[in-house]
């Protein structure tokens, strides 16, 4: 996954902490980073996901710390593919089992008629998704 950065080099995608108001950090956040200028730049796809955990904390939020990929399945799956542990299993395995795991649990939400549940596992596979498409997407 590259994008071309403003400078003309290729900008790649890391995982960092993005803070907000200076007490909120929030970690695991993809980013593209240039490493010839340095600048960087939120992924697009989490956009929406990063907004939406910000907004939980208003305009005077209390100082902790957050794990961004317990919130976005973008950020789990790239934090798995970069865990020595999965060194040795393909990212197409790794986002084959999580979309196993997450249709798993779905079933078990359904069967439980847990309806706040059952709706974010299905907005974590729609992020997989919908990732998936604008892979295959891009040249
Ligand atoms: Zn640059």
């Amino acid at each position: 996954m590259h994008m071309l950065c403003k400078c003309g080099s290729t900008m790649g995608v890391k995982l960092r902490t993005v803070i907000y108001q200076n007490k909120v950090e929030i970690e695991n956040v993809p980013v593209f980073t240039c490493e010839a200028c340095n600048r960087s730049e939120v992924f697009a796809e989490i956009k929406p996901a990063l907004i939406d955990v910000i907004k939980r904390f208003g305009n005077s939020p209390e100082k902790q710390l957050l794990q961004f990929n317990e919130f976005n399945e973008i950020a789990y799956l790239m934090l798995r593919a970069t865990d020595k542990k999965f060194a040795a299993e393909s990212v197409e395995k790794i986002v084959e089992e999580r979309i196993n795991e997450l249709l798993d649990l779905l079933l078990l939400a359904q069967s439980l008629v847990d309806q706040p549940w059952t709706d974010d596992l299905r907005k974590r596979l729609e992020q997989i998704s919908k990732h998936s498409l604008s892979v295959n997407d891009s040249p």
